[in-house]
């Protein structure tokens, strides 16, 4: 037997199912107006929240650092591939989130994949919210602790949970988004950190899509609640809003010299490399030295999910500038998006098993790139294709 049959069929089955896809190209840089499979589209479905994937001032720093560094770090961080500028980027991290230390991974995910089992063990219980990341659901799976997982954003049931097992473990960690990326809804931090403290729980807060969209500047969500120094650790990714590659974690000194030790991402891949690194400086200069483009993140936001709601849209809980456009049905869903997109807008369709069954929505994704016309052509197009298929 060819030894790829099974490929084929795998295939296969996702083509009966009617969840094949090819990936979409896109032809130049991520930005406002994008060239999608050769079709200029306003894009509304990256992460790229405040247009910094394509500044001018990142896309310099990236050349410079080239010219000195070269392209590659060329060695995993624990030999030869911890330059100077990686190390003047946690510095920056850490002043900018106001914690003591961070330390820097090659993505968010692979942050949560280093970190998660570095810092537990067997013995350890992790509690987790429902609706968290797969790189969190993955980062659990390789740890050696045991999981107890908690209804979405239920601090009810988090307390039912601790009042249940804390006395069973050596240690507990709570862990959750900060901003959930399907819904745009925010983590209750504040009761979650008081439940944590009276537990004496340790609290892990997945913040990559807070990060430069909420608090002030963008130093997340954390800051946006005031709580500074009261979560222990906190992931942020350089990847979304600050537009170029990678992850990071804010923590304590002694978490960052421990995770240096053992988390496998620092030890077995390579380290970020140098123009990425100089881009994601100067994204945090900017951010520091004005707030110009989170607030026209909000604006832009606040604008799009006003003309929404004005025309009939469902746009669920969301809190922040992810806005679900429920449509329900999957099939509808993916029509919905089909059709935006043929009247030049792209909006990518969300269904089942990344969302529940029943629960499809195009998902919207605001950027302080946009301008205004954007938003208006685009808020035209959902008219219209939403009256054609019925949903207002
Ligand atoms: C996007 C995302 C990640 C992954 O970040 P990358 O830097 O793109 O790898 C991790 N956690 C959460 C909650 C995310 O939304």
């Amino acid at each position: 037997m060819n030894k790829f049959t099974y490929f084929h069929e795998k295939v296969e089955e996702l083509k009966d199912s009617g969840v094949y896809r090819t990936l979409p190209v896109n032809y130049g840089p991520c930005t406002n107006v994008i060239e999608l499979n050769h079709k200029r589209v306003i894009n509304l479905s990256s992460n790229n929240y405040l247009g910094l994937a394509n500044h001018r001032r990142l896309k310099e720093a990236a050349k410079q650092a080239i010219d000195k560094y070269g392209v590659g770090a060329g060695s995993v961080r624990t030999i030869v591939g911890n330059q100077d500028i990686l190390e003047e980027l946690e510095r920056a991290l850490a002043e900018f989130k106001k914690e003591e230390a961070v330390v820097c991974f090659q993505s968010g995910l692979n942050c949560n994949l280093g970190v998660i089992p570095a810092i537990t063990e067997k013995g350890d219980l992790i509690v987790s919210d429902e609706l968290n990341h797969a790189s969190i659901i993955d980062g659990v799976r390789l740890s050696r602790a045991d999981k107890a997982i908690y209804r979405h954003a239920d601090v009810a049931h988090l307390a039912e949970i601790l009042n249940e097992k804390a006395g069973l473990y050596n240690r507990i960690f709570i862990i959750t988004d900060g901003v959930f990326s399907m819904d745009g809804d925010i983590a209750p931090l504040p009761e979650i950190v008081d439940l944590a403290e009276k537990n004496n729980a340790f609290v892990y807060v997945d913040d990559a899509h807070g990060s430069g969209v909420l608090g002030a500047g963008g130093r997340g969500t954390i800051d946006h609640f005031h709580l500074n120094g009261r979560i222990d650790f906190i992931v942020g990714t350089l990847s979304k809003a600050i537009g170029v590659i990678g992850g990071y974690m804010a923590t304590k000194t002694k978490v960052k010299e421990w995770l240096l030790h053992r988390a496998r991402p620092l030890l077995f891949s390579t380290a970020l490399p140098p123009s990425a690194i100089a881009a994601t400086i100067e994204a945090v200069k900017i951010l520091s030295e004005s707030e110009e483009l989170t607030k026209k993140l909000w604006y832009n936001a606040i604008y799009f999910k006003k003309g929404l709601k004005q025309l009939g849209f469902d746009i669920g809980n969301s809190k922040t500038p992810i806005t679900p456009v429920i449509i329900g049905n999957e099939a509808l869903t993916m029509k919905f998006s089909q059709q935006l997109l043929e009247q030049g807008v792209f909006v990518s369709g969300i269904v089942f098993p990344t969302v529940p069954l029943g629960k499809g929505r195009c998902r919207v994704m605001l950027s302080a790139s946009h301008t205004i016309d954007d938003l208006d052509f685009a808020l035209k197009a959902f008219e219209k294709v939403g009256k054609k298929l019925n949903i207002i």
